[in-house]
Parts: structure tokens; C-alpha cells; sequence
């Protein structure tokens, strides 16, 4: 049978998923104050926040809620909204603690919503970053860290963990040490966002499924064009991430997109778990094509690795995550797997989400680089900010400058991935 692309993806989440989204197509011509494209949590974020203080919003969705990073990735609530040392750089320390505080505030936000709106999504708390044997600097790194959290008083537990009882933690011999965070966790991303976007709905924002924009005219009105209809905003919010390809060609080339890939076990029975991750935590490594994996509520064991820039996705997902799953866990070598699938995440060059304007009445967002469930709550927000006026946060980040990524067709350049290769060799060299 056919696949339908513009349905979920063939993951865990979306087999799971409490509710089949049914939102209509969009036909003829409407208004609104506000268009926002693409319902991953950027767009559903934003959406949320301006139904609550009364905007008529239209949120409209190329496919299905969360159909995107959104409703895919490793479901790890990381707090942190970019790194605060790039700000202290370049626009001071007062710039950076802005950013530290953003870090905090992205992850409350997600809780907040989650408890507000009562939506049931697994929410979790327990996070671990590894460092891996035979890395000292990602040791250092993680030491640093920890000194700079104790440094500007972090309010959630934090701990080294090293030695013995890492192993009470995860059970791996590929491990060095963790660093524990009590405020970070996990959580079915799916869930969140459809409850999220259900949230807005009931509050008012009108929501087009399986409907693409396919242009915007810009203007004093912008005027946001789809397959099967036209939607008279005031303002328009671009929120499609590495999904937006050329929808708005002044976004062209800004981000690239690089693919992750995740598989799902069958589920691990209580020795199995003992055996892995015996504290069911979320587990983070630190280099650029990192291994992420966390257990489901069922047990499974959840795992996600590669950053594919070539844009060639692996014709057997499970087959190319395998080998690193069974080098960080043996006893795994041979689990059957009974999910697998991949997912877009935007990047940007220096790696600092790209908030921007264009000709003043449309906003965009993108460029999360890998970490983007928690900071894409606060992103949303900070839309609905500017949105209303108050561009504080906004404007702080729309001032980062970003370099574009040179050529026109960056995605499965050769070049890219030529590039990408040379920096993870300057991980792997420590
Ligand atoms: C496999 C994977 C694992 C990840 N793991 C983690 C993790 O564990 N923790 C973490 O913090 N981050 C993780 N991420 C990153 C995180 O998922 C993303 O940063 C975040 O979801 C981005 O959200 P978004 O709303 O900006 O984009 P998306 O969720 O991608 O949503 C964009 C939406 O816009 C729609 N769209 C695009 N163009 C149009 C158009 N022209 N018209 C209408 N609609 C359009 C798309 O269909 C899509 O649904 C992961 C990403 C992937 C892919």
C-alpha cells in the first residue's frame, strides 16, 4: 500500500499518539490576525500564546500536528536556550545572564503547559549528559558545566556522577562519567504537541491540516496563499523550521537542514531494564552526531543517534543505528526492533536559533540545531511578544548575525557533508 508522507511518520509516537488529529483543509478566503505556518511546537507554541490573550489566529499545517521534529525527536526535555558564552562575547555579560535566565524560563514553560492544560504526555523528570571513556574533554566539559551552574545559582539538583554508581544510573562500560540534572527529563513529544495545539483550538485558533502554504505576498496586509485557499492577515509567523524549504525564499539557505534517526525496541523485560538504565533517565551524549536514548513507559528502549547531512536518509534505519546501540549496550546486540524512523532538524551555522523579521509584519523563527522541545516553548512566547509589542527577547536574538550557508542546493551537498565530517573528526581527536 502507498504511504501517505503527509500522515505520521511510521514512529513510536504517532502509534501511540492519544488523538487522530482532523483539523479541516483550508478552502476559500479567510482573515485573521494573525497566520501562523507550520504546527510544530514553534508555531503551536505561538499560537497558544496569542489565543490566550485574544488574537483571531489561523495556524495552518503542511500535514498533520507535530508531523515535523516535533512529533519525531528523543522526547528529552533539555533546558537551555543557547549557549550564554557566544552572548557574553559578543553582546556582554548582562546579554548572557538574558540568556541563562531564557534557558530556565523555556523548560518552565513547557511544565507549565503541561500541568495548565492537563495534558497527558508521560512527563518525566531525570536527565544524565555522558561523557564517554576515553574523551577527557567531554569530562572537562561536563565539569564546567557543573561549575558554571553552581556559579549562577541553578535552582535543580545537579551531580557528577562517576565510577560505581554511574552503573545505578546506566549500565554501560562505554561510559566515563554523567552529570545528573533533576530539572530536565523526558516526555512523548506527540502528545504534547497535539494536546498543546488542542489547547489552543479551544481557545479559540482556527487550525488547517494538510494544507501547504505555498507563498506569501508581503505587504502592509501580507497575504498567505495555499493550495486551496488564501488567508488576510495582519501579521504572519513563519514557523516550518527545516521543514519550510522554499516557502519564503529570503529564508533560503539561512539553516540546513540535517537528519536524526531513531528506532524503537520491543518492549525490554524488568532485567532487560535493570541492565540499561536501571534509573530511568533520559541519557544525552555531547558531540555533534550524538547517541540520545531514554525507556518508554512500556520499556522500550528508545534510542536516537547519526546527523545525516548528505539529505540521503539510510534505507534501513535500524541496520545504521545498530551497531552504535550495541556498542553502548551488548546485552542489546540482538533486540528486536519493532519501530524506526528519521526526522529534519534545522541547523544553523553558529548554532543559535534564528529569530528575524521580514518587512516588519512577519516573524519567523528556526535553527534550533538539535536541542529545540524546550527552547521552542519559550521561542513561541517570545513571537507572541513581538507580535504585542514587547520585543525584548526578541530583538536580542534578532540582532545575532548569521553567516548563510554558501551555494544553492545545501542540502546533500557533498561540500556539507565534506564540512560536517571535518568538525566531528575534531571531536572524535578530542
Ligand atoms: C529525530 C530527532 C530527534 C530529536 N531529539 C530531540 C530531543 O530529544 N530533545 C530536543 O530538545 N530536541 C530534539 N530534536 C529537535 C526538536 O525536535 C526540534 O528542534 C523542534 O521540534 C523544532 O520544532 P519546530 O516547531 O520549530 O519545527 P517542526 O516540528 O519541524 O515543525 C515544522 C512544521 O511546519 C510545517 N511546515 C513547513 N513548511 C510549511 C508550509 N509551507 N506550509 C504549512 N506547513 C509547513 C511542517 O509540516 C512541520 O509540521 C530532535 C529532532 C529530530 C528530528
Amino acid at each position: 500500500m502507498a504511504v501517505d508522507a503527509r500522515e505520521h511518520t511510521s514512529s513510536w509516537y504517532a502509534a501511540t499518539r492519544h488523538i487522530a488529529t482532523d483539523y479541516p483543509v483550508l478552502h476559500g478566503e479567510h482573515r485573521c490576525d494573525v497566520a501562523v505556518v507550520g504546527a510544530g511546537f514553534s508555531g503551536v507554541s505561538a499560537s497558544l500564546f496569542l489565543a490566550e490573550r485574544g488574537y483571531d489566529i489561523a495556524l495552518i499545517e503542511a500535514n498533520r500536528v507535530g508531523w515535523g521534529a516535533s512529533g519525531r525527536n528523543g522526547g528529552q526535555l533539555i533546558g537551555g536556550f543557547s549557549d550564554p558564552a557566544k552572548f557574553e562575547k559578543r553582546f556582554g555579560s548582562s546579554a548572557a545572564g538574558i540568556v541563562r535566565r531564557m534557558g530556565l524560563e523555556c523548560r518552565d514553560i513547557l511544565v507549565e503547559r503541561i500541568n495548565h492544560y492537563r495534558i497527558d504526555c508521560d512527563l518525566k523528570f531525570g536527565y544524565l549528559d555522558v561523557a564517554a571513556r576515553g574523551r577527557p574533554a567531554e569530562l572537562r566539559a561536563l565539569e564546567a558545566q557543573l561549575e558554571d551552574c553552581e556559579r549562577h545559582d541553578y535552582p535543580h539538583a545537579m551531580r557528577l556522577i562517576r565510577g560505581q554508581e554511574l552503573a545505578d544510573w546506566v549500565r554501560s562500560g562505554h561510559y566515563e562519567a554523567g552529570l545528573s540534572n533533576a530539572g530536565n527529563g523526558h516526555l512523548h513529544p506527540l502528545n504534547l504537541c497535539i494536546g498543546e495545539a488542542r489547547a489552543a483550538s479551544q481557545l479559540g485558533a482556527r487550525i488547517f491540516e494538510r494544507t501547504r502554504v505555498t507563498r506569501i505576498q508581503h505587504g502592509a496586509r501580507p497575504v498567505v496563499e495555499t493550495e486551496h485557499g488564501t488567508i488576510f492577515a495582519n501579521k504572519v509567523i513563519l514557523a516550518g523550521n527545516a521543514y519550510l524549504r522554499n516557502t519564503e525564499p529570503r529564508l533560503r539557505n539561512a539553516v540546513f537542514p540535517a537528519g536524526s534517526y531513531m528506532l524503537a525496541t520491543e518492549p525490554l523485560s524488568e532485567q532487560q531494564v535493570q541492565n540499561v538504565l536501571p534509573a530511568d533517565v533520559a541519557c544525552c551524549e555531547q558531540q555533534i552526531a550524538l547517541n540520545y536514548f531514554r525507556l518508554s513507559p512500556d520499556k522500550r528502549l528508545l534510542f536516537g543517534g547519526m546527523c545525516n547531512y548528505s539529505g540521503r536518509r539510510p534505507a534501513d534505519i535500524a541496520a545504521a543505528l545498530r551497531p552504535r546501540l550495541a556498542r553502548i549496550f551488548p546485552v542489546l546486540a540482538n533486540v528486536g526492533v519493532d519501530y524506526q524512523w528519521g526526522g529534519d532538524i534545522a541547523i544553523s551555522i553558529n548554532r543559535i536559533p534564528q529569530f528575524g523579521r521580514i518587512q516588519g509584519n512577519t516573524y519567523y523563527v528556526q535553527g534550533y540545531s538539535g536541542h529545540g522541545v524546550a527552547p521552542t516553548h519559550l521561542a513561541g512566547k517570545m513571537l507572541a511578544d513581538v507580535v504585542c509589542g514587547d520585543a525584548e527577547q526578541f530583538d536580542l536574538f534578532a540582532r545575532v548575525r548569521h553567516l548563510r550557508i554558501p551555494g544553492g542546493k545545501w542540502f546533500g551537498s557533498p561540500m556539507l557533508a565534506l564540512g560536517m565530517s571535518y568538525f566531528r573528526l575534531r571531536e572524535l581527536l578530542g
